[in-house]
């Protein structure tokens, strides 16, 4: 099943899809955070007819995160190795622990909707596309055997970041949380489409070009710890995002470092998610 926020009568609506194509709009859901503190999937509605997904306009399926987004630091082996080439003091060393940290999410870009460049401002605009995890219960001292029970869904998360602010103020909060920096989208798949952990074809093109191509059960910290190393010390509320760290082939890795700039064409790909594909102006 597959969750959308759309712009319906200049309203947000949630609506949900078994295929993809046709939309039906649940008319008693007030958001998304309503539908997963719900606790339940919701039917199909009867007698509606459904909107064609290539009428409506898809919004971020969370626009607006109740709380800053969880984000995974360095947790793809080849991208660790491009980082510490990139900024061996920002990102080098040894990490027996999985790196947390988090970005500030006012308001999500859609799938189609612009990434601001912040000309003048950030030097070093990059992509990271993501698999993002959404927590469906409150999760408290869950081990990562019954991580997969705590899961809503999953969908696909560009942890945009501006590398000059990151590196330059130490700590990587500022540079990954301006406006607009985390499209998100197109939708939430069910987390019972998937086996556990997915395992799932992951992907970015620039204007075209493949730039990150891996799977998303490489992830040197999987779902199913990284659960239950932070519900061990925090509750995990229902609707909690976590992004859980970007491939290797971002900007930063290349050689010379490619970074975005206005015109561009950003696309975040996960089979069986999606397509993000937001422009950079
Ligand atoms: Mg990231």
């Amino acid at each position: 099943m597959r969750f959308y926020t759309i712009l319906a009568d200049g309203q947000e609506r949630v609506a949900v899809s078994e295929d993809g194509k046709n939309l039906y709009i649940l008319e008693q859901v007030k958001d998304m955070s309503a539908l997963i503190k719900s606790g339940s999937l919701p039917v199909i509605p009867a007698g509606q007819t459904p909107i064609d997904i290539t009428e409506a306009k898809i919004l971020a399926p969370i626009p607006r995160p109740m709380q800053d987004v969880i984000c995974l630091g360095i947790n793809y082996a080849a991208h660790a190795d491009e980082a510490a080439r990139f900024s061996a003091e920002a990102f080098g060393g040894e990490r027996p622990y999985p790196i947390f940290f988090s970005k500030r999410v006012s308001l999500a870009p859609g799938p189609d909707d612009p990434i601001p460049a912040y000309e003048g401002l950030v030097d070093g605009l990059d992509y990271e596309c993501e698999l993002g995890v959404i927590i469906g219960k409150d999760a408290k001292n869950v081990k990562a055997e019954d991580a997969a029970a705590y899961i809503f869904g999953y969908t696909i998360i560009n942890d945009v970041s501006a590398r000059n602010l990151q590196t330059r103020h130490r700590q990587w909060y500022f540079g990954k949380s301006l406006d607009g920096f985390t499209p998100m989208g197109p939708c939430i798949v069910s987390a019972d489409s998937f086996a556990f952990p997915p395992a799932l074809p992951i992907w970015c093109r620039v204007n075209g070009e493949m730039r990150q191509n891996s799977v998303t059960d490489c992830l040197m910290t999987g779902i199913g710890t990284i659960i239950e190393t932070l519900s061990e010390g925090m509750t995990l509320q229902a609707g909690t995002i976590i992004a859980t760290g970007t491939p290797a082939g971002v900007g930063m890795g290349m050689d010379p470092p490619a970074f975005l700039k206005k015109g561009d064409i950003v696309e975040c790909g996960i089979d069986g998610i999606g397509t993000l594909k937001n422009p950079v102006a």
